[in-house]
């Protein structure tokens, strides 16, 4: 592995440009690392090589495409402890879930799509026409740092499943942890030319791609503002964009929830990555009759989340990513016109650090409410009754995910009456290989298991 090269074509390659974009460890503010800072003649060079790949990789039976995603992943299985490091000092995810969801849910991703590919769905017939499903064609990834390897793999082994070749270009913040991938790539013997790895800013390669005009499909993550750009530099030839953008989830408590259970599972789930979860529950909605229990509840929850070293295995709150991000934050919290019962104080450690925040009487149209903070900040908010918690959760432009607690039919009743992509009842679990996505300004398209693999597909009517 070169983390000084560009991978291009199944090598290592000198990038165009000796300029380098620094890495820095957010709990401790030090450099760890260096990567090229790519530019449009490296997309250039890397997305010629994709379409000259593609040729081949499309027309790879699915079974043998699932067998080579089969022995990546044996290959990416194989740095499991490094992935887990590696995330745990660039992006500051305290090692315990580093270990269990930035490698591990990756890694569960990627099995999953050698399977679908290994075992492809029978073609469907319509009349006297065969439906035929086909490669969308040369796909430019484009990922943010929050799950840096998940993110990655969600987009990466859906469109190599599907017979796509890819030119993935990491966030800028977290770009170590796609060289792990990369790495595992080449000692699997992907194909040269199918996957591409380009790091470097969203200004210089991140706009190179989604304006390239050999690039078929833009597969996004990040932030909305960011999707709206590049959904306009795609419009102009008409490419094919899939968006998976911000959140603001409700987890609405109804009057016969267990809430003890429902607070503690809220709690976590808003503060889980330091609260940087594009589906974080960062409004929790209370049954009036329940809610001064769950203040109390939730505040003394938050108080049990310390921050502190991402690699002491008792540490449950890291660092945000980075300055920028917890200067950000801190806004949101010095400006919040509520009741704080949590948190809220600078935190004097080397670091960027943010404790777990809590604000109660939160007003649903106001800042704090209606604004992805991306930080470990809840919002507790009552209602009435379910037709006003449903108002509720659904005065927000997103529409990523949420919870509701109560008893099972009712809770069920409310969770299809939310305008979001993702419910949980009385706190499932989140299940990857379901369909991932939002409504609204949340995104366009689906991620994950089957619906992830045909967002990278288009169908072609045979008639015979
Ligand atoms: P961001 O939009 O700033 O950056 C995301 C990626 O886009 C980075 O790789 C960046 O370099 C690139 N980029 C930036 N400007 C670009 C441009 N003009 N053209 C092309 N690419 C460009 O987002 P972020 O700060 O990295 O991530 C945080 C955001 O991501 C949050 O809003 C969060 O909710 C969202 N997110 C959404 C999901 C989801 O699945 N819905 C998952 C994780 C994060």
């Amino acid at each position: 592995m070169n983390r000084d090269s560009l991978y291009i074509g199944g090598r290592w390659v000198s990038p165009n440009s000796d300029t380098t974009l620094p890495v820095e460890n957010p709990a401790t503010e030090e450099i760890i690392g260096h990567v090229p800072a790519g530019n449009a003649v490296d997309v250039d060079r890397a997305v010629t090589a994709a379409r000259t790949a593609f040729e081949g990789w499309s027309r790879t039976p699915s079974a043998e495409r699932g067998a080579m995603l089969g022995k990546l992943h044996e290959a990416l299985s194989a740095r499991t402890g490094e992935i887990a490091r590696t995330v745990g000092l660039e992006l500051g995810t305290p090692l315990k879930i580093a270990k269990a969801v930035q490698a591990g849910l990756p890694l569960a991703v990627l099995r999953g799509y050698a399977d679908l590919a290994s075992n492809p769905a029978p073609e469907e017939t319509i009349g006297h026409s065969l439906i035929a499903r086909e490669p969308v064609g040369v796909v430019g990834a484009i990922t943010p740092w929050n799950y840096p390897l998940h993110q990655v793999v969600a987009k990466v082994a859906a469109a190599l499943a599907a017979g796509c070749t890819v030119v993935l270009k990491p966030s800028e913040l977290t770009p170590l942890v796609a060289y792990l991938l990369l790495d595992a790539a080449d000692e699997a013997g992907l194909p040269a030319g199918v996957l591409n790895l380009v790091p470097g800013t969203g200004r210089d390669v991140g706009a190179a791609i989604a304006g390239h005009p050999d690039v078929d499909m833009v597969s996004f993550t990040g932030s909305t503002a960011t999707g709206r750009a590049i959904t306009h530099a795609a419009a102009d030839r008409i490419a094919k964009v899939s968006l998976e953008l911000g959140g603001k989830s409700a987890n609405i408590i109804l009057a016969d929830a267990d809430l003890t259970k429902a607070v503690k599972v809220g709690v976590g789930n808003a503060f889980l990555n330091s609260g940087q979860t594009c589906t974080a529950w960062t409004r929790m909605l209370v049954h009036r009759s329940l809610y001064a229990d769950a203040v109390e509840l939730a505040a003394t929850a938050a108080a049990g989340y310390r921050t502190g070293d991402p690699f002491d295995e008792t540490t449950r709150l890291g660092p945000l990513v980075s300055a920028a991000q917890r200067a950000r934050v801190q806004g949101f919290i010095a400006r919040a016109d509520a009741k704080l019962v949590a948190g809220g104080a600078p935190v004097p450690d080397k670091g960027y650090f943010v404790p777990a925040t809590v604000f109660a009487d939160v007003d649903p149209d106001s800042e704090l409410a209606q604004e992805e903070i991306f930080g470990p900040v809840l919002s507790i908010i009552p209602f009435e009754d379910d037709d006003d918690a449903v108002r509720i959760a659904n005065n927000s432009r997103y529409g990523l995910a949420g919870g509701v607690w109560g008893t099972p039919y009712r809770a069920l009743d409310v969770a299809r009456r939310l305008r979001t992509g993702a419910v949980d009842v009385n706190g499932a679990a989140f299940n990857p290989v379901a369909p991932f996505g939002g409504y609204k300004q949340s995104g366009i398209g689906r991620e994950l298991g089957a619906h992830g693999l045909a967002e990278f597909q288009q169908t072609k009517a045979i008639q015979l």
